[in-house]
């Protein structure tokens, strides 16, 4: 399988004498999904920041199908798409002013915006917010339309920051239902969560930050054996 995102030997943060990551190293290959893991504070966001290119390496360098965000920042971020964990909307825009923005600014025609918006919409149960301004939204709400967001333009790699909180549980399944399908269509997902049960569940490998470094990385069974406990669970290890 090609690998979609190259993390190698990133050192960064937020100011120049005082490193949050710390010698990060992974990749996100097609027709996986990766969960990050790790406590409050571990620096799973500061990650998905350098990888999203808001936060530049101090050391170390990401690419994204062999692009960086220093040499083809365009083709770079067009190559992700992006579930943020607190939602970033427009208050003049309605929700389908929205996803038209989305399609327009990965050149998606019409005809397969349409093909593919409409869909979601029913899916998410988002027909009746159609027309309405995500202003008016529970966080629920405004969380399932950038999600949709995401997943309308079909990139080859999704970036997806706490997803299920703030998602009732319907929101919850129909996302891992369409992220799975995603998934075996080609794409990779990294997702980072706290929630557990829910990466044992749905992910392939784990990535488990402890202070800005990785502790562990592997499959289940990986972890379990580097750990010696074969009846561990995520919690444990
Ligand atoms: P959580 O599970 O709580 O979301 P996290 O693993 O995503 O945590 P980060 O948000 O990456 O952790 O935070 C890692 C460290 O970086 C923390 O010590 C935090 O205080 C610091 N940090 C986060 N955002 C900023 C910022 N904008 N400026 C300065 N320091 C920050």
């Amino acid at each position: 399988m090609a690998t979609l995102l190259e993390v190698k030997g990133v050192t960064g943060g937020y100011s120049a004498n005082h490193a949050v990551i710390k010698d990060v190293s992974f990749h996100i290959r097609e027709r996986e999904i990766v969960a990050l893991i790790g406590l409050n504070g571990a620096g799973k966001s500061t990650t998905i920041k350098h990888i999203l290119g808001l936060l530049e390496p101090r050391e170390g360098e990401i690419s994204i199908a062999g692009k960086t965000f220093h040499t083809d920042p365009d083709s770079y971020r067009h190559a992700y798409g992006y579930i943020p964990e607190s939602p970033i909307y427009y208050e003049e825009l309605t929700l389908w002013e929205h996803l038209e923005l989305a399609a327009m600014s990965h050149g998606l025609e019409k005809r397969v915006f349409e093909e593919r918006a409409f869909p979601l919409l029913q899916e998410f149960r988002m027909e009746e917010a159609k027309d309405r301004f995500p202003q008016q939204f529970s966080k629920g709400m405004r969380q399932k339309l950038m999600i949709m967001m995401a997943l309308l333009v079909r990139p080859q790699l999704y970036i997806v920051d706490e997803p299920i909180l703030g998602l009732d549980p319907l929101g919850i399944r129909t996302l891992l239902t369409w992220l799975e399908r995603c998934k075996e269509q080609g794409a990779g997902i990294l997702m980072s969560t706290h929630i557990l049960a829910t990466a044992e569940k749905y992910c392939d490998r784990f990535i488990i930050l402890h202070k800005g470094r990785i502790k562990a990385q592997g499959t289940l069974d990986e972890l379990r054996r580097s750990t010696g406990m074969p009846d561990r669970s995520l919690d444990d290890i």
